[in-house]
């Protein structure tokens, strides 16, 4: 059985849920290529800690810059070449992206947003803004996997190896497609939907000027600063914060909310976090059916020393 999995670069580096979707796929035991677009050596090269033992970096003209229907084709044409059963991929909004455009290019069935995956090649998907689990299978020779980042740990394989580059250039210049054309980055801020930890803020806040109460204490335990859609949508924050149904869905190991009441629709981005604190004034806001640990307090006053005493331990200030 032959295993695709999309390697998304960063840095000299994978992004780490390449990892995890890397360490993902020995589950299903199979043959494992990596498929990357435009990728350099040392960027393959920190896959072989991860198993990786095969790379096709595709190198068609045309995917300079990133154009979502074209990057497709060429990875299809990957997936045919090395016979895949299953070709795996992240969930993250690339991985979204070109996920559905795969399943059509190959027919298969797509199995999407997992986070649990089973040897026999069955997942599991969170349903209704997860309210629900369920278990499913593809009935088809080819299926498409996306894995929700953060939630499959990136464990090193046993042996180490120096993964085989093969230049691959599918012809893919005739496809109608949206191309980037510019892009602006957000240096030195850590995506909230990769982030380790994540402090978010909501409409208890009062106001976007009071959200430094929210930055500190992200900076203090390293973390990303994520937002309700409530403050999003009052302009206090940009939307690449908001987590939630219509926003980013967060899996960190730590998710600290602050001011937020826990709509469901909220809830459906973050509730698989490892840990959940809340702190809000309203001991009945339905954040805390979900915390592991609540604090009943004015974020005016909690934000604040809370922040002092982890930055005495962390000493980021
Ligand atoms: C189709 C659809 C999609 C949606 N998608 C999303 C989404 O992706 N993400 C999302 O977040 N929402 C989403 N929503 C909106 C969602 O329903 C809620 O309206 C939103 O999450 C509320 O944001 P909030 O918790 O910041 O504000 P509120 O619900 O107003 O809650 C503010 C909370 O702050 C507390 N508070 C007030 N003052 C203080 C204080 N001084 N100290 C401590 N606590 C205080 C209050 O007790 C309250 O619990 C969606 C809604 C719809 C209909």
């Amino acid at each position: 059985m032959n295993i695709l999995v999309v390697l998304e670069h960063s840095g000299n580096g994978l992004r780490r849920s390449s990892y995890e979707a890397l360490t993902a796929a020995r589950i299903l035991g199979g043959t494992v290529t990596g498929v990357i677009i435009g990728g350099t050596e040392a960027q393959i090269a920190s896959a072989g800690a991860y198993g990786l033992t095969s790379c096709l970096n595709i190198t068609s003209a045309g995917l300079e810059s990133f154009a979502n229907g074209r990057a497709a084709a060429a990875i299809a044409e990957a997936a045919r070449k090395v016979g895949a059963t299953y070709v795996l991929l992240s969930a993250t909004s690339t991985g979204k992206d070109l996920a559905p455009r795969l399943a059509v290019r190959l027919e298969a069935g797509l199995l999407a947003d997992c986070v649990e995956l089973n040897a026999d090649g069955s997942a599991v998907r969170p349903v209704y803004a997860g309210k629900a689990l369920v278990t499913v299978r593809s009935t088809t020779s080819t299926t498409v996997l996306t894995l929700r980042p953060n939630v499959f740990t990136a464990r090193l394989a046993e042996t180490a190896t120096t993964p085989t580059i093969e230049n691959f250039s599918p012809s893919v210049a005739d496809i109608r497609s949206s191309v980037v054309t510019n892009i602006v980055r957000n240096e030195g801020t850590v995506d909230v939907a990769e982030a380790d930890i994540v402090v978010s803020g909501g409409r208890g806040l009062k106001g976007p000027e009071h959200f430094t109460l929210v930055e500190n204490l992200a900076k203090a335990l390293g973390a990303a600063v994520g937002a309700s859609r409530a403050v999003v949508d009052a302009g206090w924050r940009p939307h690449r914060e908001q987590v939630g149904q219509t926003g980013k869905t967060v899996s960190p190991s730590m998710y600290v909310a602050c001011g937020i009441s826990g709509a469901v629709q909220h809830l459906a981005g973050m509730s698989s976090s490892r840990i959940i604190v809340a702190v809000n004034k309203d001991k009945e806001a339905p954040i805390f059916k979900v915390a592991d640990y609540g604090i009943v307090g004015d974020v005016f006053d909690v934000l604040p020393k809370l922040t002092e005493k982890i930055a005495g331990v962390t000493g980021k200030h």
